[in-house]
Parts: C-alpha cells; structure tokens; sequence
C-alpha cells in the first residue's frame, strides 16, 4: 500500500504566523484516494534541514510532497535542496524561462532578474506548470518514489496540485481503497470508550478505530481500508453495526450529525414542543436547538433568566425558594422547567443553572456544579453535574449534556 509524508517549508509556518493550511488540505485529498499520509514535517527556510527531512520522508513513503519555498527570492531554497537531495545540480530551463517573462510581459512589466532562478530545475526533474504564478513546480520519480514541490501560496498549490500531481498519485493508488464512518458518541469519556471497545481498538487492525473528542462529543473514526471501495465501505459498515452495538445509547449517530439535529429529528417525529429556561448557559441551548434549519417544527421559545429576580418574575420561581436553596439548586432547576413548560404551554421543557465560573464557587457549590431539569408531562427530574476546564468548556458542556438528557428521555 502507497504511503505518504508531507514537509511544509518556511520560517513563517514554524513561527505561528501562518497556519499550515496546505498540509491539512493535502492529507485531506491524499486520504480520500487511500494513500494515507504517515509523517509530516515541518522546517525552515535552511538547505540542510530540507535535504534532512527529504531523506527522513523517503524512507517513511513513496510519496513526498513538499510545499513552500519555490518564490525568487534568497529565502526561497526549496529547489536547491530538491537538487542536493537527489544529488545533481539545477539547470535552466529556457522553455520556463520564456514562460515566466511571457507572464510579466503580459502584465506590462519588466522580470526583475531575481525571477530567473525559477526557471532552474534540478536535473532529473520535471517542471509542473504554474498556471496562477510564476513558481513552476517541480516533480521527480526516483528509486520508485514520487517526490513534488510545490508552492506556498495556498491557492497556487492547490491549483498546481489538481492539475499535475493528483491525476499521478490516483493511477499510483489503484488498488487501494480507504473508507472513513464516524460514530458520534456523547455521556462518557474517551477511556471508558476503549474499555468498552477492548481489543476491537487494536492499532493493527483493519479497520483501524480512532477517537477524537470535542467538548464532550467523542468521535469514533472507522478507516476501513481494502483493495477496493466496495470492499472497504461493507468492512466499515459491518464495524459501525458492532461498534454500536456494543457501546449502545452512548452513540447517538453518524457523519457530522450533531446531538441538536438528533434531537430535533425526534422531536419533529413525536410532535413534541420544547421551551427552556437557562441561566448559566446564557442562551446556548437555545442557540444550539434553533442552529437546525427547521427548529420553528419544536422550539417555542426560551429564557434566559440569569438574575434571581428573573427566575421570580419570568417563570414563576418562588422567591423563598431561591432563598432556601440558592438558584444554583435542584429545587430552582425543577421550578424553572416547569414555569418555562407552562408559560411556553409546551409538551417539554429544559432548564439549566449552575456556575460558570471563573468566580462565584464556594466549597458546597463549586465552579463547574450545574443541575439539569428536564420536565414532561407530570413528571419532573433534575441532574447534577460537576463541569470543568473553564467557563466556555462549562456552559458548552452544560447545554449539550441537556440536548443528551433530552435525547435519551425521547
Ligand atoms: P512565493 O513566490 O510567494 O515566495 P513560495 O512558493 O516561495 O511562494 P512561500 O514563500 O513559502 O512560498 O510562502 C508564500 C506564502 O504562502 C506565505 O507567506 C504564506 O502566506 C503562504 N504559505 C506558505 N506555506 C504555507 C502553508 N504550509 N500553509 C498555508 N499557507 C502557506
Ligand atoms: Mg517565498
């Protein structure tokens, strides 16, 4: 199977000032045609580091792809590296060179001499055309490997990239087929996750099962990978069906769906209403309900109630309630929903308060405690959650694992 490495070249990308956009997009396409990208490197504008990371590369994949560095200027080495790493010398190329003064004579403007470096290529290497500027690529096939430098510039690359590379790289990987599912789990964390999945997690094994985590939504990525794609989509179909049967109410679906839009489904199919009332989360669960195109079918509306007096005055919280137990309380969670529920005259309500933080804990009520109340037909219940890792991670947390306690009532 074809393997790949990518080197991003530039001061600029190890510095933080430019995000190393190009690598992302290349692993995204060299993937999607099941050519996996193994390594990548990144290194500064320096003759022997980029020869270094070539070497390193090769012997990682057959693949090489390198971008930056192919501009005129005395920063720009990623040619006479390409040329010391295969060991010959760069030439000019009067073809490229007439093409690179056609593009400033075109532009009514004189080629300042430093452009004419670009029209150098090591020997033993091809050109690949610049269609958007005037950096030619260039492209070399040794001790069957593939190995392409391209541009920097972002849109240059991609251009140059589709045109000459990609139509390569597609014939070198016929054969082999790699196909991606993602499981989209919620209420639990990434290690009871593996315990559950136990050796099915084995790196060895194909499909291959990674896990990502996003604010509390594990992601589990299914690369199921084959001679062909047929093979490849029933091999990650057959792993989703087992995954999910093992891991049960923890998935709550597929692809990029999010915990709103399932729960959105099923409330459109039941023909059930929602309000909520939310006081730490500001507005989130509201927000994350109405972000599904479609939400006017469910959500009545929502509060936010963040002082006492609003919790009194808007849902009908009594106020020697809040006194007795504090707003941060399971007591005001269950009075919030079910004020919000009768106000809104809907079929359920959510109501949500707790601490956000960073100030306003105590030892009884830390920063991050949060209590959830879910109320529907006569019944009321409320949850109490101990959140972490700062405010934002809290409130986000906090109304998903509402959209979660609604999912699993439904
Ligand atoms: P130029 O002719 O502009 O000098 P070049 O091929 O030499 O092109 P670089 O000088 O390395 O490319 O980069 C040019 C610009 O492209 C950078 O200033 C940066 O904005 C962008 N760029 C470079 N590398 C990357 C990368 N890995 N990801 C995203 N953008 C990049
Ligand atoms: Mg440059």
């Amino acid at each position: 199977m074809k393997k790949a490495s990518i080197i991003s070249i530039g001061n600029e990308v190890l510095s933080g000032q430019t995000v190393d956009t190009n690598k992302s997009y290349l692993c995204r396409k060299l993937f999607s045609i099941g050519i996996p990208v193994v390594s990548s490197y990144t290194v500064g504008d320096q003759i022997d580091f980029i020869v270094r990371v070539m070497n390193l590369a090769g012997s990682d994949a057959d693949v090489v792809l390198l971008t930056g560095g192919l501009g005129p200027t005395d920063d720009d080495l990623t040619r006479q590296a390409f040329a010391r790493f295969l060991g010959t010398e760069l030439q000019l190329n009067d073809r490229l060179l007439q093409k690179i003064q056609d593009f400033f004579t075109s532009r009514d403007l004189q080629m300042p001499q430093s452009n004419k470096i670009q029209a150098y290529i090591p020997e033993g290497a091809g050109p690949l055309a610049n269609n958007l500027g005037t950096a030619p690529g260039i492209m070399a096939q040794m001790a069957g490997k593939l190995l392409a430098a391209l541009p920097g510039v972002p849109s240059e690359m991609k251009r140059m990239f589709e045109e000459s590379v990609f139509p390569e790289l597609k014939r070198l990987s016929t054969g082999q087929a790699v196909v991606v599912r993602k499981l989209k789990c919620f209420g639990t964390g990434e290690s009871n996750i593996a315990e559950l999945l136990g050796p099915n997690m084995q790196r060895d094994r194909n499909p291959l099962i990674n896990c990502t985590v996003e604010y509390g939504v594990i992601t589990l990525h299914i690369i199921a990978t084959a001679d062909d794609k047929d093979k490849a989509r029933r091999m990650a179909q057959q792993d989703e069906t087992l995954l999910t049967q093992i891991l049960g109410e923890l998935v709550y679906g597929t692809g990029e769906q999010t915990l709103a839009q399932v729960v959105g489904q099923k409330l459109a199919q039941q023909r059930k209403t929602i309000a909520v009332a939310e006081s730490c989360t500001g507005g989130t669960l509201a927000k994350l309900l109405t972000d599904v195109p479609g939400a006017s079918r469910y959500f009545t509306r929502g509060w936010v109630t963040y002082d006492n007096t609003a919790k009194t005055t808007e849902l009908g919280v009594p106020d020697d309630l809040i006194q007795a137990y504090g707003a941060v309380s399971p007591q005001v969670a269950d009075a919030m929903a079910k004020g919000a529920r009768e106000k809104a005259s809907a079929d359920i309500a959510i109501a949500i308060t707790g601490i956000a933080g960073p100030t306003g804990g105590s030892i009884e009520k830390p920063v991050g405690l949060v209590y959830i109340s879910l109320t529907s037909d006569n019944q009321c219940e409320s949850r109490r959650f101990i959140f972490s890792h700062g405010r934002d991670f809290i409130r986000f947390r906090a109304a998903q694992t509402a959209l979660n306690i609604l999912r699993l009532k439904l």
